[in-house]
């Protein structure tokens, strides 16, 4: 049997690509690794953006989110509060949101098979894709939705592997009125360029969990270890116990810091993680995947139709990714993280920005979008590159000195 599609891999990425191609009348069929809900080391917050594809089940969205707790070593808790409707998020336990989406791909037709690693691709000239494992499949195309875990995949058709930073996270359990009690309804973020010098570490509550790691360039154990010795951290956690899953309590996974120049050639594309969809912001990755599986899937039902999967053909895949999610997204990110992480400052920043922020409305409001997506990237950018003088004023003389080679660098982005 020859599938018009082939998807590999059952994230976001990929179950988003799944459903859309499925419910285009395309003959689907999704490849993943692990057995049905398996265990995905990951914070879980998303916010309600997600649900531009498809709303969430009280169920799935384990804790509604509406604010954010920054913490630096000097300054915190600075708390931000929502109020409306689409600035709230949620946290969840990923086995139960990429079920629920792998779900919605089966319902809208796709073949999904479990269990199945794909260990090679054969790209035929002028014929099919063979996806090869513990037995073959065929297709007219092809989706690598694999995040992190195939990269060897990607290198063996030639086409790049992303950078990584590296996560480590456990989540603890808690009864749902010490979560309300101590966590409240908001993720807290941590910037201590002492404890991680190119990343961040949180606490994301659950209903009767919450999810505590850090994420970084070259992290280690040891700074997850310094992370639950944080004051804030250390008392709010006394006495609880680790969450178990799959035998492990403390589990650690790669997470893109850029998107690959090429996620495209004949009969393939790469979404999702494996292209470096993620923000590297906060590390965000999930909405991203979605979006590019979505465009991905556009696209391969365009080429179905016209019979084409040649390399210009899926080339507007590409297209399409710059201007949904790299133009006025990714490309400021970008901006905003060369300026956090590239100047040994992010802390600083970060209380600078959240001063200004207590008088000036917009620049609230542009702080709280970081978290929920509802400004884009650009936007928000604009904002604080409109005070960037008052910025530097907050930062005092010498910080703002150390400041201004990462924003020359930061504007030229
Ligand atoms: C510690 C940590 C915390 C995070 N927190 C957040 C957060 O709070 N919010 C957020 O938005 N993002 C977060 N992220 C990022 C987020 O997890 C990713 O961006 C997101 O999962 C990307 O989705 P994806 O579908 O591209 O890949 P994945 O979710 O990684 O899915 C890829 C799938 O492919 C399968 N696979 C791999 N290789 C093969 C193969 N050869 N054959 C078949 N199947 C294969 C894997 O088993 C996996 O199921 C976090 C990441 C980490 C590591």
């Amino acid at each position: 049997m020859i599938y018009d599609l082939i998807i590999i891999g059952g994230g976001p990425g990929g179950a988003t690509a799944a459903k859309i191609g499925a419910e285009g009348g395309a003959n689907v069929c999704l490849l993943e690794a692990a057995d049905e809900r398996r265990y995905k080391c990951c914070a879980g917050g998303i916010p309600v953006t997600n649900e531009d594809f498809t709303p969430i089940p009280r169920n799935v969205g384990e804790r509604e989110i509406t604010g954010g707790v920054l913490v630096t070593p000097d300054s915190g808790p600075m708390i931000f509060d929502t109020t409306g409707e689409k600035d709230k998020g949620y946290c969840m336990f990923r086995t139960d949101f990429d079920n629920f989406l792998l779900n919605l791909a089966h319902d809208a037709g796709a073949y999904v098979m479990y269990g199945f690693r794909a260990k090679g691709i054969e790209i035929a000239k002028f014929g099919d894709v063979i996806v090869k494992g513990t037995q073959e499949f065929r297709s007219k195309c092809v989706i690598l939705a694999n995040g992190m875990g195939g990269t060897q995949l990607q290198r063996s058709i030639g086409m790049e592997v992303p950078p990584i930073v590296n996560g480590i996270q456990a989540e603890f359990d808690i009864p749902e009125s010490v979560v309300d009690e101590q966590f409240g309804n908001q993720v807290w973020e941590f910037f201590n360029p002492a404890l991680i010098n190119h990343g961040i570490a949180w606490a994301f509550p659950k209903r009767e969990a919450v999810s505590i790691g850090v994420l970084g360039k070259n992290v280690k154990f040891t700074h997850f270890e310094s992370f639950l010795q944080n004051p804030i951290i250390k008392d709010k956690i006394a006495g609880r116990k680790m969450k178990i899953f799959n035998g492990r309590k403390v589990w650690a996974a790669p997470i893109p810091d850029r998107m690959i120049a090429k996620p495209f050639r004949d009969r393939v594309m790469i979404v999702g993680d494996a292209c470096g969809t993620a923000d590297p912001i906060l590390y965000e990755g999930i909405y991203q995947a979605r979006l590019s599986g979505k465009l991905a899937a556009e696209v391969f039902l365009q080429a179905l139709e016209e019979g084409d999967f040649g390399e210009a053909s899926l080339s507007q895949y590409y297209d399409l990714l710059l201007t949904y999610l790299y133009e006025e997204g990714l490309r400021y990110s970008y901006k905003f993280h060369e300026l956090l992480y590239h100047s040994g400052l992010i802390d600083k920043i970060i209380e600078a920005a959240y001063l200004i922020a207590q008088e000036d409305p917009e620049v609230m409001k542009s702080m709280i979008c970081l978290f929920t997506g509802t400004q884009t990237r650009k936007q928000i950018w604009k904002v604080l590159m409109s005070r960037k003088w008052k910025l530097l004023k907050h930062l005092g003389i010498r910080n703002g000195f150390h400041l201004l080679p990462a924003l020359l660098r930061s504007l030229r982005i």
